[in-house]
């Protein structure tokens, strides 16, 4: 497996691979790997010929006062782990040459920025956009692999991918959960034992929206209402959003039935996790 620190160096690795016919996959994350970011190399790793996987902890993504600093890093047992799943290159830039001094452009996606995530991260998802359309320009992937987990970051992208006309295929990857339920996310190793139980009431939450859109008996909305409830009477669970939202534009349902997604994001302690699930409303 190769290791690339240059942004130069990955475009001229990808550009070699390309022109020899090999389709590419990315994996683009922010390193402190568990299998859920494993499971998109898997995919990578089953349907391209080259798979890149990217470990950047992004500072344009992190707002003022948010955990950049004291975000995990743990790059050795990182390059072993894309090792084992058939990473063939990760690409391991330094934040001074992916934002070099002077450099001024943002890629902004309007609308679906400015709500939920973006309402509580006003400059997360420009932060986001950015970094990954550099990842695409440097690597020209014909795949990238996102995860369900970020839902919201997900539908961001194909927007970007869409209006930028670029040719790459976004593939959704379901969210791994540890065996109680509660979603992977390298922010997890924040919490407490005390905070990683109260932590469960997350999946339950979902895992109840799910069961009574399926029953069909209520609406997105009075679903909605139950979450937000049920969140707001957890303990020690500070709720900053919880939604039964359209799952294309996430805007709220105008009819009773069909697809939406339920989203929510809470503090645990000092942690702010997300986590969402797809709805399917009985007709
Ligand atoms: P991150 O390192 O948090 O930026 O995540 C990198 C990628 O891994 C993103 O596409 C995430 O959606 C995805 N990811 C994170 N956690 C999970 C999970 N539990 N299951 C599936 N994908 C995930």
């Amino acid at each position: 497996m190769d290791i690339v620190q240059n942004p130069t160096d990955i475009q001229q690795c990808a550009g070699e691979r390309r022109r020899s016919g090999q389709t590419i996959g990315l994996v683009p994350t922010m390193g402190a790997l568990h299998q859920g970011h494993l499971s998109l190399v898997a995919a990578a790793r089953a349907a391209c010929d080259f798979v890149i996987t990217t470990i950047f902890v992004n500072p344009k993504q992190f707002g003022p006062g948010e955990d950049f600093e004291d975000y995990p890093r743990t790059m050795e047992s990182d390059l072993d782990l894309c090792r084992a799943a058939g990473s063939d290159l990760v690409f391991t830039p330094a934040v001074c040459d992916m934002y070099v001094p002077g450099s001024s452009t943002t890629v902004e996606v309007a609308g679906i920025t400015e709500i939920l995530e973006g309402q509580s991260r006003p400059t997360h998802f420009d932060g986001v956009t950015t970094l990954v359309a550099k990842l695409f320009n440097m690597t020209l992937p014909d795949r990238a692999y996102f995860g369900q987990k970020d839902y919201q970051q997900q539908m961001i992208i194909r927007r970007m991918v869409s209006d930028l006309n670029w040719h790459v295929e976004i593939i959704n990857c379901p969210t791994v959960r540890e065996p109680d339920g509660l979603a992977m996310s390298s922010r997890n190793r924040y919490l407490s034992p005390v905070e990683r139980d109260q932590a469960l009431i997350l999946n339950r939450v979902l895992e109840q929206a799910d069961q009574l859109a399926a029953a069909g008996q209520m609406s997105p909305q009075e679903i909605q209402t139950g979450m937000a409830e049920t969140l707001r009477n957890a303990e020690g669970i500070e709720p900053d959003y919880a939604v039964v939202v359209e799952s294309e534009s996430l805007q709220p349902m105008e009819k009773n039935f069909g697809c939406a997604v339920a989203l929510l994001a809470a503090r645990v302690g000092r942690t702010r996790l997300i986590d969402n699930r797809i709805l399917t409303f009985a007709e």
